[in-house]
C-alpha cells in the first residue's frame, strides 16, 4: 500500500524511502485538526514531487481568520508558494480531502500544480467535477490531472457527521 503511494509520488523508478509518507493521510489528520477548531473538516496538503516531502498542510481556518477565502487548499498554496518564492508550484501535487470549489480549483491552476487529488466529491459546492467544472473552460491555462475518489467514503463520512452534529 505504501510502495504504491511512494510509486505515485515519484513518477519514475526511484522512489524516496526516507521519509515515507501517505499525504492523503496528513490531508485527513489537517481535517481533523481542523474539525477540532470548530472548522468543516477539511484538510489540503501540497508535495514536492522532486523530494516527496510536504510543503504545506493546512485545515480551513475560515472562521478563525474571519476569511471566506481561507481554504486548507488556499491556505497550503499561499505557504508553499511563499516557501517556494514562486508564484507558480512547478512540480508540485494537492491532495486535499474534499473535491475543491470552484475558487481554489482556479487556485490550483493558476500555481500550475500538477496533479490533483480528491477524497470526497462535492456534487453541491464542488468546482472540478461538478458545477463550474473550471477546468473543462478554454479560459483556463493550466488543467492539473485529477484522480477524484481516494478514501471517498471515509472523507464523505467525516463531513456528513461534523454536518449532523452541527444541526
Ligand atoms: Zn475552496
Amino acid at each position: 500500500m505504501r510502495r504504491q503511494f511512494l510509486h505515485l509520488m515519484t513518477d519514475n523508478n526511484n522512489p524516496i524511502i526516507d521519509p515515507p509518507i501517505d499525504p492523503m493521510e496528513a490531508a485527513f489528520e489537517q481535517a481533523r485538526k481542523a474539525k477540532a477548531r470548530g472548522e468543516v473538516p477539511i484538510g489540503a496538503v501540497l508535495v514536492d514531487t522532486n523530494t516527496g516531502k510536504i510543503l504545506a498542510a493546512h485545515g480551513n481556518r475560515i472562521e478563525e481568520l474571519y476569511d471566506p477565502t481561507a481554504h486548507a487548499e488556499m491556505l497550503a498554496i499561499r505557504e508553499a508558494t511563499l516557501k517556494r518564492q514562486s508564484p507558480r508550484l512547478i512540480n508540485c501535487d494537492l491532495y486535499v480531502t474534499l473535491e475543491p470549489c470552484a475558487m481554489c480549483a482556479q487556485a490550483i491552476s493558476f500555481a500550475r500544480v500538477r496533479r490533483l487529488y480528491f477524497a470526497a466529491y462535492d456534487p453541491k459546492g464542488g468546482g472540478d467535477d461538478h458545477g463550474p467544472r473550471i477546468y473543462t473552460h478554454s479560459t483556463c491555462h493550466h488543467t492539473p490531472e485529477v484522480i477524484g475518489g481516494l478514501r471517498e467514503q471515509e472523507a464523505a463520512r467525516m463531513l456528513q457527521i461534523f454536518f449532523r452534529n452541527k444541526r
